[in-house]
């Protein structure tokens, strides 16, 4: 079936591509104009798609196949990916911003993922427990039910594929909320599932408000799982509905996190990481390298060449491939230019950057350096999800430590140094989820991610993350004689 009429795009429920009584209006944002629209779900769609969710696990039409059988489903969805992805790669860029070439490479990610959980899906063993002769024990992982999955606007193809291709491995029904700002080219998932043959109710994708559409979802009472990435007020906001029907949640939230480069750090792998690490989807990363400790022998040659780096970078729209991209919406722009007028007022000192891009009409934000940047500067602490760096010189190992766990964030953190014990004592002694040495994102689909404090809890990506979509039974038997 078609996924729309012309400019208009339909939501996915429950296997039926279906319209709804209002629209979300989507924009260009290098251009700030409307150029389609999706059908806005309501509350009646969502009772749709718990209801044929609901079905789909109740006649098991995932766990009936055998997992072999759904290792197979899983490549052939990745294969569909794989084709849509040129297709995909204009409309995510289009509606998002990113370029064309890093939005197909969301594509070929989400392929990686189905593929990659794929091969799990016949592999999610359980255990024999000895209790004597007298019994046998066993336990074995069931799939947990109906998943909910949240999605955000900034990698919003890869970050649903991240979620929906192990909660499917693992037999569960998914329904998914898109982001208001990026909810074309997610639906091509959906398209992928179904050519691909996914079973009726195994997969919904609902376009529509987060605070109704998205709130209904979490909170209703027959969801067995909740996976939300986005921000941390909206995260806790979900936390509090999941409490009241003792829902188990993975939450990907925020970060804030920095690289420390000691003075022996190679100067090229860092100017290069912090090319990748912040101005990367023009900033909007969760794991972005939103501020660099520099020791302070080296700190002003780092600051010298990461402006040289800023002033460098190519602008423009996404289908041109530059090196920075708009940033997804006007509104997000101006609290971008926000955040830097407050960090002028507060005293760090703006090294380039920090102004809307002139003669752009969509929403361009200059690569932005600020230096001199102290600990209770709003820019050292809070996230800014825009092409600004914050920059801040250090001393000593424990002062470097000590600041770059001085936030309320602990997703993802890096040490650029050629010394293998310091690198090792940096890995204790950041308080992060990941940490990247002498390579920001360095790491894959095949490496756990997620948060430590308010980042959040958790893991997606690897194996590790495929046991967040199972429980497990034990069972115990008593042997008669
Ligand atoms: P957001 O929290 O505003 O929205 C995320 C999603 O939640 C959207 O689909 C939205 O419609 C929905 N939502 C909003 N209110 C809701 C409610 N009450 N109930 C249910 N759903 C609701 O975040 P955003 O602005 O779309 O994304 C940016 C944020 O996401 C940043 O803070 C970024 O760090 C974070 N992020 C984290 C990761 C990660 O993996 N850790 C990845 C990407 C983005």
């Amino acid at each position: 079936m078609l996924n729309r009429q012309s400019n208009h795009w339909l939501n996915f429920v429950g296997g039926e591509w279906v319209d709804g009584k209002t629209a979300i209006e989507v924009r260009d944002p290098s251009t700030d104009q409307v150029f389609a629209t999706i059908a806005s779900a309501d509350v009646d769609d969502v009772e749709n798609a718990v209801s044929a969710a609901r079905q789909c696990v109740r006649e098991g039409r995932l766990t009936r196949q055998r997992p072999a059988e759904r290792a197979e489903l899983m490549y052939r969805i990745g294969a569909e990916i794989r084709e849509l992805a040129e297709e995909g790669a204009l409309l995510a860029s289009r509606e998002n911003g990113k370029s064309i070439n890093d939005a197909r490479d969301e594509f070929i990610e989400s392929a990686r993922y189905f593929e990659y959980y794929g091969g799990m899906a016949d592999k999610i063993e359980g255990k024999s427990i000895p209790l004597g002769e007298d019994y046998i024990d066993f336990t074995y992982y069931e799939p947990q039910g109906i998943s909910v999955q949240i999605v955000p606007w900034n990698f919003p193809v890869s970050i649903c594929a991240r979620s929906l291709a192990p909660a499917l491995a693992a037999g569960n029904a998914v329904i998914v909320k898109s982001p208001e700002l990026s909810p074309l080219a997610i639906t091509l998932l959906a398209t992928a599932c179904e050519r691909a043959g996914l079973p009726k109710g195994a997969l919904s994708i609902l376009a529509g408000p987060g605070r109704a559409t998205g709130a209904a979802l979490v909170a209703h009472k027959e969801t067995n799982q909740i996976v939300f990435t986005g921000s941390v007020p909206t995260g806790q906001a979900i936390m509090r509905s999941a409490a009241e029907n003792s829902v188990p949640c993975v939450m990907e939230l925020g970060g804030k996190s920095a690289a420390v480069a000691f003075a022996d750090a190679d100067m090229d792998q860092l100017v290069c990481s912090v090319k990748g690490g912040i101005f990367f989807n023009a900033g909007q990363v969760c794991s972005a390298m939103s501020r660099l400790l520099v020791q302070r022998e080296i700190y002003d040659e780092v600051v010298g060449r990461v402006a040289e780096l800023a002033q460098g970078l190519s602008i423009g729209g996404g289908k041109d491939n530059p090196d920075l991209t708009p940033v997804v919406s006007m509104q997000q722009r101006d609290g971008i230019l926000d955040m830097c007028r407050q960090a002028e007022e507060d005293g760090a000192r703006l090294v380039t950057g920090g102004h809307a891009v002139e003669g752009l009409p969509g929403a361009f934000v200059q690569p932005t350096v600020f230096a001199d940047v102290t600990p209770q500067m709003r820019l050292f602490r809070e996230e800014v999800f825009g092409p600004v760096i914050a920059i801040t010189p250090f001393d000593t190992e424990e002062e470097a430590y000590e600041l770059a766990n001085g936030t309320d964030y602990g997703l993802v953190a890096g040490v650029f140094t050629q010394d293998i014990s310091r690198a090792m004592r940096a890995s204790q002694a950041l308080d992060a989820g990941q940490v990247f040495v002498n390579e920001w994102f360095a790491g894959g689909i095949e490496t756990p991610f997620g948060g430590n404090r308010l980042s959040g809890y958790g893991r997606e990506k690897g194996q590790e993350a495929l046991y967040s979509y199972v429980r497990t039974k034990n069972v115990a038997i008593r042997v008669s004689r």
